[in-house]
């Protein structure tokens, strides 16, 4: 990996470039204190030192509504796929959506071959952020997400009046060659950059699960039978919003929408969620998980045991959005990790 420090007063011409070239969309400010990852009209209304988005920056990868065939009826039937993308930047990703979205890639990409996901995924770059701000809810330091050193083109580090930049691919180092002013960091700047990155994990000391990263699958096998997410489920209103925020879930539903003259129609793809009741039901009419404390464990079981089994990593990169989306305040890993651990 390469290093090259881009002074602040530069940057802003880069995102100009970036925008000449392809869409490019960053972190804004939505409301006073809540951001969200959307289109950048100027590069002054990106904000660099945000704590977390409502929504990472998964949409753009893989779309909350997506077409993925369009199809003709009659005497001859044919259809035709539909494979939508564009050369896009997505410009302050933290690293723990970096590991999300790299997870992503193993599971759409390399597990099973999704043309639509990998197309998209081929055209974005991502240029990431280190954290300045941890958010309330955010856990990072336990599930080793604080900071990334793979899963981007391009990585930001703030140095104060310059930022270094670390750069993770050709396609990256493409991109600051063209559109930036940078020059090779020095080594005292990447000294002063190892210092800021150690510290970023102590930023979420106050948010911590107590049980080990390799631990947390024994601690589900032992807790499946605990009364805990009963409890939980008597609360829950199977919304569904703590799966929908957040970006390590990728479940989908596919359905098809005919014309009214049954001629030609599409399928297309919508984020589903396995909190969401209709989710585990099938044709016969039958729900396996009929129960909302089943889908509760169910979710968490996702999060600290399944993944991990299949890919070695956990499928929740801690960034906190499911905890501050929860009406009821009954989704927080941490909490429920917790208080498993305490016998409950
Ligand atoms: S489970 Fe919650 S904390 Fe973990 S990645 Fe998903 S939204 Fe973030
Ligand atoms: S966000 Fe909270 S209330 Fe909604 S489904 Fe998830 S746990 Fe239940």
């Amino acid at each position: 990996m390469t290093f090259r420090t881009l002074e602040k007063k530069n940057f802003p011409l880069f995102i100009e470039n970036l925008m000449g070239a392809m869409e490019v969309v960053g972190v804004r400010e939505r409301i006073e204190g809540k951001y969200e990852f959307a289109p950048l009209e100027s590069p002054s209304q990106l904000c660099l030192d945000y704590d977390v988005t409502i929504f990472s920056p998964k949409k753009y990868i893989l779309p909350p509504r997506e077409t993925l065939l369009k199809f003709k009826m009659g005497k001859v039937v044919s259809c035709e796929p539909v494979l939508e993308s564009r050369p896009l930047a997505i410009v302050g990703v933290h690293p723990y959506d970096i590991k999300g979205i790299a997870q992503l890639d193993r599971i759409f990409a390399e597990a099973n071959d999704d043309e639509h996901y990998r197309k998209r995924r081929q055209d974005t770059v991502i240029i990431g952020v280190d954290i300045k701000r941890a958010s309330p809810y955010a856990f990072c330091k336990s599930m080793n997400s604080a900071t990334v050193q793979e899963g981007f083109d391009l990585l930001l580090t703030d140095m104060g009046e310059s930022y270094v930049v670390a750069v993770g691919t050709k396609k990256g180092e493409g991109l600051l060659e063209q559109q930036a002013l940078s020059k090779p960091a020095t080594k005292e700047e990447m000294a002063k950059r190892a210092e800021v990155q150690e510290k970023i994990p102590y930023m979420f000391s106050l948010n911590t699960i107590n049980t080990s990263y390799e631990d947390l699958p024994k601690l589900l096998t032992d807790r499946a039978n605990s009364k805990l997410f009963e409890e939980l489920a008597e609360k829950c209103f199977s919304c569904g919003s703590c799966n929908l925020v957040c970006p390590t879930c990728y479940c989908f539903d596919v359905q098809d929408d005919v014309n009214l003259n049954l001629s030609a129609g599409e399928r297309f793809r919508l984020w589903d969620g396995c909190l969401l009741e209709g989710f585990a039901k099938v044709a016969t009419g039958e729900n396996f998980r009929e129960d909302r404390s089943q889908r509760i464990r169910h979710r968490i079981f996702r999060k600290g045991k399944y993944i991990y089994e299949k890919y070695g990593e956990h499928g929740c990169v801690g960034c906190g959005r499911c905890a501050s989306a929860c009406l009821p305040d009954i989704a927080n890993p941490v909490e429920i990790f917790n208080r498993l651990k305490e016998g409950k």
